[in-house]
């Protein structure tokens, strides 16, 4: 019966990813979009590309007051990225599951930041909080006719 209900309520959704810097340096990109792929969810854009500290301000805006947002807007300009949406059942939350908790000393076993991050601000990854925030993060980074329609 479980079983049967998650089956019908689960619904497809989007997500927006980036591969940090660390993650991109340490040449683990195909690496972790294995991972979101055996998990079932599907790349349906994907870029790598460089912030200035002004892009990163912006998409991180949320976090003006807290005293890393500086640490974190030139961390995330310091090299290469790799932005990305994934679609799929419940993305949001499982993309969050894949990647696990912020800091990586409290990231599960098997999850990207366990297995990739450095520290709290090079923690390999950052995912979409909620399907809201989901769709405002990948108009951020791209338009509609960079999304691909995946069977
Ligand atoms: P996330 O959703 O798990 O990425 O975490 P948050 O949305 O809370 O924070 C955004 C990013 O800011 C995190 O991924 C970290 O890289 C960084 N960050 C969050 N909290 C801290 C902190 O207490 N100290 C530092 N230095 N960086 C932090
Ligand atoms: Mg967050």
């Amino acid at each position: 019966a479980v079983f049967f209900h998650q089956e019908f309520t689960m619904t497809i959704e989007r997500t927006f990813s980036i591969i940090k810097p660390d993650a991109v340096a340490k040449n683990v990109v195909g690496e972790i979009q294995s991972r979101f792929e055996k998990a079932g969810l599907r790349i349906i854009a994907s870029k790598m590309i460089r912030l200035t500290p002004e892009i990163a301000g912006k998409f991180y805006e949320v976090h003006k007051a807290r005293p890393f947002y500086n640490d974190l807007c030139s961390y995330m300009s310091s090299g290469p990225v790799v932005v990305q949406v994934l679609e799929g059942d419940g993305a949001v939350l499982k993309n969050r599951d894949i990647m696990g908790a912020t800091n990586p000393k409290d990231a599960a076993p098997g999850t990207i930041r366990a297995d990739f991050a450095e520290s709290i601000d090079a923690n390999a990854v950052h995912g979409s909080d909620a399907p809201e925030t989901a769709a405002q993060e990948i108009a951020f980074f791209f338009s509609g006719t960079e999304l691909c329609d995946r069977p």
